[in-house]
């Protein structure tokens, strides 16, 4: 039985909350929820459709009205420029974050602005891949909505370890985007701990690997689990190797060994069926001995040893990775308490062996390794909702934060693997006399310098008191939250100035207004820049005529009649500067008056000093 709730002052009846579970993967997508009965989780399967939504978005004759899922995938090869796939990939990057990779999508991806975030051009529409991740999300909510019978509004969903705060928070706006509250962001290997049942006894403590091989991605986390803390140690990987790399090793295979290159270079649908029949392979060969098929006259086969000689050099690839996630963690492989098994591709026997060799110890598949980040995410809904103990979640920033200093440097502030939420900051200075703004540049990345490193955001810390360079002290403080989100603080310690900045690249605005804030910015430049030139020449002004003003009250028995008439003048005309908005007349009066005032401020400091020193005794 569902819980239920009765509203007090309704007295209507309410049916308890469902938080649902996302994995919102490359490859495939998935919803899971936590039974009501036996309050285990569930992954969604909808009308007999399989629990397994291909993260694929299609676009019927380039229209606006997308297909999502199994239906979608079959234009994959048909309708390439309506058909978009692996958008995670494009999440929260730049054209530029893509290079080269950018060519190897079958559809379009928009590079007019390399600085901006990349857009998919279908149709006449422009699609950002937040709009599209929003669309899979969608599907998914509809699909848990239509299962469970029950309104969705609320989820957690997964993002890989290494996933940077712009990605996070694309994640995030997706599924806004989508109708969801999104309630938690929660790393991929976390949530496939969880469903393990790693880490819900407090007092149990594990070091674990998650070993994640999907469909075009590869990752491995080190995990350590305290008192129901969930703390990544370290991650690594390959964000270009997954199972679509062993289908064409297969299909590289065959096509040598039969000379397939022209037949198929020629025609889509044969392209397309190689494709499904080398998956096909690989699916059986994780089962059984051999393979064989018939292929446009040929027979095509494919046995276990051939194929595990084929995709070995790939394995060891992962194995390497793994390798540098342990050294990193510092761990050796009789540390590790379990290694958990994640993603489609690790059905694979090569990769199961490869991973227990390495780990010394039989990896841990026991879950269906297509679900089992989803059914994480759905306990953590659960955890979320109030409905187990409050189990904390700690994660790894994978990247190191920084600023950038003199010359163009990367100054790191949170160095990579630091454990989240964190706090960290240094003290800078200025490097000019009387500089009054500070601007700081905030980057993601491990290059030395910052032009090789993700500019995050950038702001100025304004209105510094002037002094003598070196003198003012800023405090600049990145504080890291538990979803991976980042706060940058600066504060002048003297004046208390302060300045803070969520980092939220151009998220949640549309092109158009991305576009239009630029344009304002460039246009109205000038006139900015002016305005501030002149507000900072009339507070010099005003500042000088505070001085000179005063100095003539207290002084004015040291001076001569001629100076005072002379101070008297340069006073009058600083004031009539100042009644116009020109701050290079404001300057000149300024000037002309200090020149005027030095000469004899120095004599009267000169007979102050004599005076002090006068009246006190020197040894
Ligand atoms: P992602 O997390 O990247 O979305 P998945 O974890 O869903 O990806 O993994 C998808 C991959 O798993 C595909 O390349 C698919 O071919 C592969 N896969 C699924 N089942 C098997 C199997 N039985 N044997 C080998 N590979 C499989
Ligand atoms: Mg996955």
């Amino acid at each position: 039985m569902a819980k239920v709730a009765i509203n007090l002052s309704t007295g209507s009846i309410q049916q308890e909350e469902i938080i649902v579970g996302i994995d919102l993967g490359t490859t495939n997508s998935l919803v899971a929820y936590i039974h009501p009965d036996g309050r285990h989780p569930v992954a969604i399967n909808d009308q007999g459709r399989g629990t397994i939504v291909p993260s694929v978005v299609h676009f019927p004759g380039g229209g606006d009205t997308p297909i999502v899922g199994t239906d979608a995938k079959e234009y994959l090869l048909t309708e390439p420029q309506n058909t978009i796939y692996s958008v995670k990939r494009l999440l929260g990057k730049s054209y530029q974050d893509l290079g080269q990779h950018a060519q190897e999508l079958g559809y379009k991806v928009i590079d007019d602005n390399s600085e901006g975030l990349v857009k998919i051009r279908v149709g006449d529409t422009f699609y950002s891949p937040i709009e599209l991740s929003a669309e899979i999300l969608k599907e998914l909510r509809q699909r848990a909505e239509h299962a469970l019978k029950t309104p969705v509004n609320k989820a957690v969903i997964t993002v890989p370890a290494y996933f940077n705060d712009s990605q996070r928070q694309a994640t995030r706006d997706a599924g806004r985007l989508a109708g969801l509250e999104v309630l938690r962001i929660v790393n991929e290997p976390t949530a496939a701990a969880l469903a393990y049942g790693i880490g819900l006894s407090p007092d149990e403590e594990k070091t674990v690997a998650v070993y994640d091989l999907g469909g075009g991605t590869f990752d491995v986390s080190i995990l350590r689990i305290q008192q129901g803390i969930f703390e990544v140690l370290s991650t690594n990987g390959d964000t270009y190797l997954g199972g679509d790399d062993l289908d064409r090793a297969i299909i590289n295979h065959w096509t040598q060994q039969h000379q397939l290159a022209q037949a198929v270079a020629a025609s889509g649908s044969l392209q397309q069926e190689l494709r499904l029949l080398a998956e096909a392979a690989k699916r059986y060969l994780s089962q059984h001995e051999d393979f064989a098929a018939n292929f446009n006259d040929v027979v095509l086969r494919l046995t276990k040893p051939e194929f595990n000689d084929l995709i070995r050099p790939l394995v060891e690839r992962t194995i390497t990775s793994c390798r540098q996630a342990l050294a990193d963690a510092k761990l050796t492989p009789a540390d590790l308490d379990a290694v958990l098994l994640v993603g489609g591709s690790t059905r694979v026997p090569l990769v199961y062996d490869a991973v227990s060799e390495f780990f010394q110890q039989p990896a841990n598949n026991s879950l269906n390794p297509d679900e089992v980040v989803a059914l994480g995410a759905a306990i953590q809904a659960d955890i979320l909702g109030g409905n187990r103990r409050d189990v904390l979640l700690l994660d790894v920033t994978p990247l190191t934060l920084g600023i950038e200093t003199l010359g163009g440097l990367m100054d790191p502030i949170i160095p990579r693997n630091s454990k989240i939420p964190t706090k960290a900051g240094r003290q800078y200075t200025t490097s000019v006399d009387g500089q009054v703004n500070l601007k700081i540049s905030v980057y993601q990345g491990e290059r030395d310098l910052v032009k090789e490193n993700r500019k995050l955001a950038e702001f100025d810390l304004r209105g510094i008191p002037a002094m003598p360079a070196g003198l003012p002290k800023v405090d600049v403080n990145f504080i890291l939250n538990a979803d991976g989100i980042l706060k940058v603080e600066a504060i002048e310690l003297r004046s208390n100035t302060r300045q803070a900045v969520e980092i939220k690249p151009q998220y949640g605005l549309t092109d158009e207004q991305v576009e239009q804030m630029l344009m304002d910015s460039m246009t109205h430049a000038r006139e900015d820049i002016a305005a501030r030139m002149v507000i900072e020449a009339r507070t010099v002004a005003e500042q000088m005529l505070y001085q000179v003003e005063r100095f003539v009250a207290k002084n004015g028995q040291h001076l001569t009649p001629e100076e005072t008439t002379q101070t008297h003048a340069g006073v009058e005309q600083l004031k009539a500067a100042l009644t116009t908005q020109d701050k290079d007349t404001i300057l000149k009066a300024v000037d002309e008056l200090e020149e005027l005032t030095r000469p004899f401020a120095e004599r009267v400091m000169n007979i102050s000093i004599s005076q002090a020193m006068a009246g006190k005794k020197i040894e």
